[in-house]
């Protein structure tokens, strides 16, 4: 069976055709600039060069058309015909409090992706664009929504509650929600068979550390508290996002300098984070690098992100009632050493104790903690685009 999935940033789309019988990739692209000039699709297919088409795309119901273009072009196609896809899985960023669960999209489930608009204005409207250009270039194929929300569905209220007045709950629905769920959904099933263990059997913090980061604590299977909330910029420091700040830094900043909310939330979102902190970028290679020679505000900014990751890890190791595990994942989680060991270090006092040789890896699975650690620490690659597609397959099934 063979599963396309799409998923549409801001200005951004990427695609995977994979081949669910041996859960390997077909091909796979991504749609640069859409609706800003320069506009182009990249399309891969291994062991030949990339198929790069430049041309105008106003917005992502164009770029779907280039897309299903590429992948039926008679020399760089992938499929002879559509009619080999047998479902279309999409990345949804907002579901809110009514869907939990990875959906076929219905005319109701579309409707609750345009409710939650108001809690991902970035996401959601390209989400739904990508969903009904496909329902108008290919009909009758099954679309599948699969929403980052959905696996902190299972919080308990005393975890997802804000302690505001609950008028705003009943009003706004605003509570904790939770994102990345794809990828701590997948961490929950693969890191129990890389220990060898049910999934019922362990209780474990994923780390989630990307651009985007997030800590979740997940018992049994189940997530049962994550550090992001009503939108993604709650928790951890981010490459831009500021995480946790006391809310009266931002009332005080919007009067003393005359903003509305929007700017507020811009330069919460996109100015802050390690960015704000450096005041050098957002991406964690140059800070390391930066850092390394003596840049104090780098420095400063990794510090930083590092005592939150701690911060979190030791609210969660408290609040699982036992942890067994570990597991590192995302752009950072998966490839800096330096981070990792800044994180787990001077914890060997609660059972974690890193192995140097062991974590010198980048990107591959590995038990990085030594044999005597108690809380056994891992590096987990995530793989958002194979746990939607096996959504998108157990649902068409
Ligand atoms: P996104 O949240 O956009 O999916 P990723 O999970 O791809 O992001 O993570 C991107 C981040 O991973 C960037 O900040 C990048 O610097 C960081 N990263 C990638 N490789 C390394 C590395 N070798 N060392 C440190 N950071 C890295």
């Amino acid at each position: 069976m063979k599963i396309l999935i799409i998923n549409c940033g801001s200005s951004s789309l990427k695609y995977q055709l994979m081949d669910m019988d041996n859960e390997t990739i077909i091909g796979k692209g991504l749609v640069e600039r859409i609706g800003i000039p320069g506009s182009r699709i990249i399309h891969e297919v291994e062991g030949m060069n990339d198929y790069i088409v430049e041309a105008s795309m106003n917005d992502h119901k164009e770029a779907i058309k280039y897309v299903f273009d590429a992948i039926t072009d008679e020399k760089h196609g992938i499929v002879k015909s559509l009619d080999e896809i047998s479902g279309i899985g999409h990345r949804v960023l907002h579901g809110g409090e009514k869907l939990s669960e990875p959906v076929i999209v219905t005319d109701e489930v579309k409707e609750i992706i345009k409710e939650n608009i108001k809690f991902g204005p970035l996401h959601n409207p390209g989400n739904l664009m990508g969903i009904e250009a496909c329902e108008e270039i290919v009909p009758g194929k099954p679309n599948v929504a699969v929403f980052d929300t959905a696996f902190h569905q299972t919080m308990p209220d005393y975890i997802y509650m804000y302690p505001i007045p609950y008028e705003y709950y009943k009003k706004y629905a605003i509570r904790k929600y939770g994102f990345h769920g794809t990828s701590h959904k997948y961490i929950s099933y693969r890191l129990p068979e890389v220990m060898g263990v049910g999934r019922e059997e362990i209780n474990f913090v994923s780390c989630h550390l990307g651009n985007g980061s997030s800590l979740a604590a997940i018992r049994k299977g189940k997530c049962y508290d994550t550090s992001m909330g009503l939108t993604p910029l709650e928790g951890l420091e981010m490459g831009t996002r500021s995480g946790n700040i006391d809310p009266t830094v931002v009332t005080f900043i919007m009067e003393e300098e005359n903003l509305t909310p929007q700017q507020m939330n811009t330069i919460l979102n996109k100015e802050s984070g390690a960015l704000g902190v450096s005041g050098l970028s957002s991406d964690f290679r140059d800070l390391e690098d930066a850092a390394d020679e003596g840049n104090e505000r780098a420095k400063l900014a990794l510090d930083m992100f590092v005592i939150r990751v701690k911060r979190f890890l030791g609210a969660y190791i408290a609040e699982l009632d036992g942890c067994d595990a570990i597991a590192f994942t995302g752009g950072i989680g998966e490839n800096s050493k330096t981070i990792r060991d800044m994180v787990c270090k001077d914890l060997e006092h609660i059972g974690i104790k890193i192995d140097p040789e062991r974590n010198d890896i980048r990107g591959k699975e590995q038990l990085i903690s030594t044999d005597d650690s108690k809380i056994k620490v891992y590096v987990v690659p995530t793989n958002e685009e194979l746990m939607i597609a096996r959504d998108t397959m157990n649902l068409i099934k």
